[in-house]
């Protein structure tokens, strides 16, 4: 619970590629950048796995007592996207905007809260001509004779201080693309493109042209956070050479230092192989709900694993995070028919004060979520001897709702009637279920057990399993 005291977690920073203790640049505020998506299709599940890792940072970072401002950008505007438009025989931004449409849709899917901007590429050509400008100025940048403008790599003397890349060890010829032209080096990458026949343009002082990727990331995150900020996320894929340009150009454009601390998400595998269109394992989140897997259970597995390491998405993994979800709602539900009686259990408020503890030290620890959840699993063991023992006392039910409602800030992913929606979308409510269960109480309890019957038939016709015990009548979604 956020108290006003704040915990410095560490994270693992890319840069400098070590365990540091995180010091923000302005007293309990942070600053984070993540890399959105390009929207030129719907994202994969492996896309999405980097944007549920930067939601939970963003909430733990606020449940560790900071004010977060989160921006994530949105490319409209690359090679793959006017590609994409041209072929389909759209303008970019009906293309584009579906994309951008199901994006958000999905984020919303999975409980990812909302950014605080999303500035879209597009609408930000002016910030990104500006810092071409200042680099071009300050020598760092040049046009060549095809009329592009390219960042002057040899002029960053610590270039590759993110990735590790030497540049003096790099082969001449290593990184041609196909639309290379007369670079005086060709390493230099490309901060502006001159116009081609078909392409969507914008006027420059270099003439009609178009952004490259790496600046559009650059002029967004200093537009919303500063010329320097705390916290730059994406995949490990964006390290080289997304990221080490970004950094590039951004110090030279400031002669300040960029983003401080650099998170990367590792890939998520399918089966303990990479994705990929040939392999036909590139899921999206509608394809994995289609198969029947629930929203709230993946992202249980997108939290299960810690970020800095492949996770592999298996029949298993999936079993296993469904598994500990019904553990934590077979809680939830004996907790919901369990009775209170005398004193408050002194074990149950041990527990949860170390469950409060020990969450927040495995938050802390480079966003330990394996370490979370191990100490969620063990409040709850407590609280199920508890409640078998009959030792909750008064108020203790409360308690334990308020610890799980304190740590799912976090997780987002405890409470199954936020959920409820999507999963009761073709059966009953809990509320309904419930409601027909007291009826059918009431009906045995005045001996009418035909009418008891009939509502047990029609709860089973909706695919809910009564129990009926000591402690009144459970139920479970068969
Ligand atoms: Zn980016």
């Amino acid at each position: 619970m956020n108290d006003g005291t704040i915990t410095a977690p560490r994270f693992y920073n890319t840069l400098g590629r070590s365990l540091q203790s995180f010091t923000p640049l302005r007293d309990g505020k942070v600053g984070i950048y993540t890399c959105g998506p390009t929207v030129y299709g719907d994202p994969h599940i492996g896309n999405l796995r980097a944007f549920v890792f930067e939601d939970v940072l963003v909430r733990a970072m606020r449940y560790l007592g900071y004010a977060v401002t989160q921006v994530m950008n949105i490319t409209d505007v690359d090679d793959k996207t006017i590609r994409e438009a041209s072929a389909a025989g759209l303008d970019l931004d009906t293309y584009t905007q579906p994309y951008i449409d199901s994006f958000l849709a999905d984020l919303d899917t999975l409980h990812v809260e909302r950014a605080s901007e999303y500035p879209r590429a597009t609408r930000h050509i002016d910030e990104m001509i500006a810092m071409v400008e200042q680099l071009v100025d300050n020598g760092h940048a040049y046009q060549a004779e095809d009329g592009s403008v390219y960042f002057r790599i040899a002029s960053d003397e610590d270039y590759g201080r993110l990735s590790g890349f030497r540049l003096d060890e790099a082969q001449q010829g290593e990184r041609v693309a196909s639309d290379e032209y007369e670079k005086e080096d060709i390493r230099d990458f490309v901060l502006w493109k001159a116009a081609k026949p078909g392409e969507p343009t914008w006027d420059s002082p270099w003439g009609p042209g178009r952004p490259g990727w790496h600046i559009e990331c650059s002029a967004m995150s200093m537009k919303y956070l500063g010329e320097s900020f705390d916290i730059h996320c994406g995949g490990v894929d964006n390290i080289f050479p997304h990221h080490e340009n970004e950094i590039a150009q951004s110090e030279s454009a400031t002669g300040k230092p960029f983003a401080h601390t650099w998170l990367h998400a590792e890939h998520l595998i399918v089966d303990g192989e990479k994705m990929s269109k040939s392999l036909g394992n590139q899921y999206t989140l509608s394809e994995l709900v289609e198969k029947g897997i629930a929203p709230r259970v993946l992202r249980y597995f997108y939290l299960s694993v810690h970020y800095r390491q492949k996770l592999n998405y298996t029949a298993d993994a999936v079993e296993s995070a469904e598994g500990a979800l019904r553990r934590i709602d077979q809680m939830r539900f004996r907790l919901d028919h369990t009775q209170e009686d005398g004193p408050p259990s002194p074990k149950l408020a041990a527990a949860g004060k170390r469950l409060q503890e020990e969450f927040r030290a495995g938050l802390a620890d480079d966003l330990n979520l394996s370490e979370a959840l191990a100490a969620l699993f063990r409040y709850v063991k407590v609280v199920n001897v508890e409640i078998e023992h009959l030792k909750l006392g008064e108020w203790d039910v409360e308690r334990v709702r308020q610890a799980l409602a304190d740590v799912d800030q976090v997780l987002g992913v405890l409470d199954p009637a936020q959920w409820e929606e999507k999963e009761s979308a073709s059966g009953l409510a809990d509320k309904e279920i419930e409601e027909l269960i007291g009826q059918r109480r009431e009906a045995r309890a005045g001996g009418d057990y035909s009418e008891a019957d009939r509502i047990r038939a029609l709860l089973e016709s909706h695919g809910i399993v009564l129990e009926d015990t000591a402690q009144g009548t459970r139920w479970k979604r068969g």
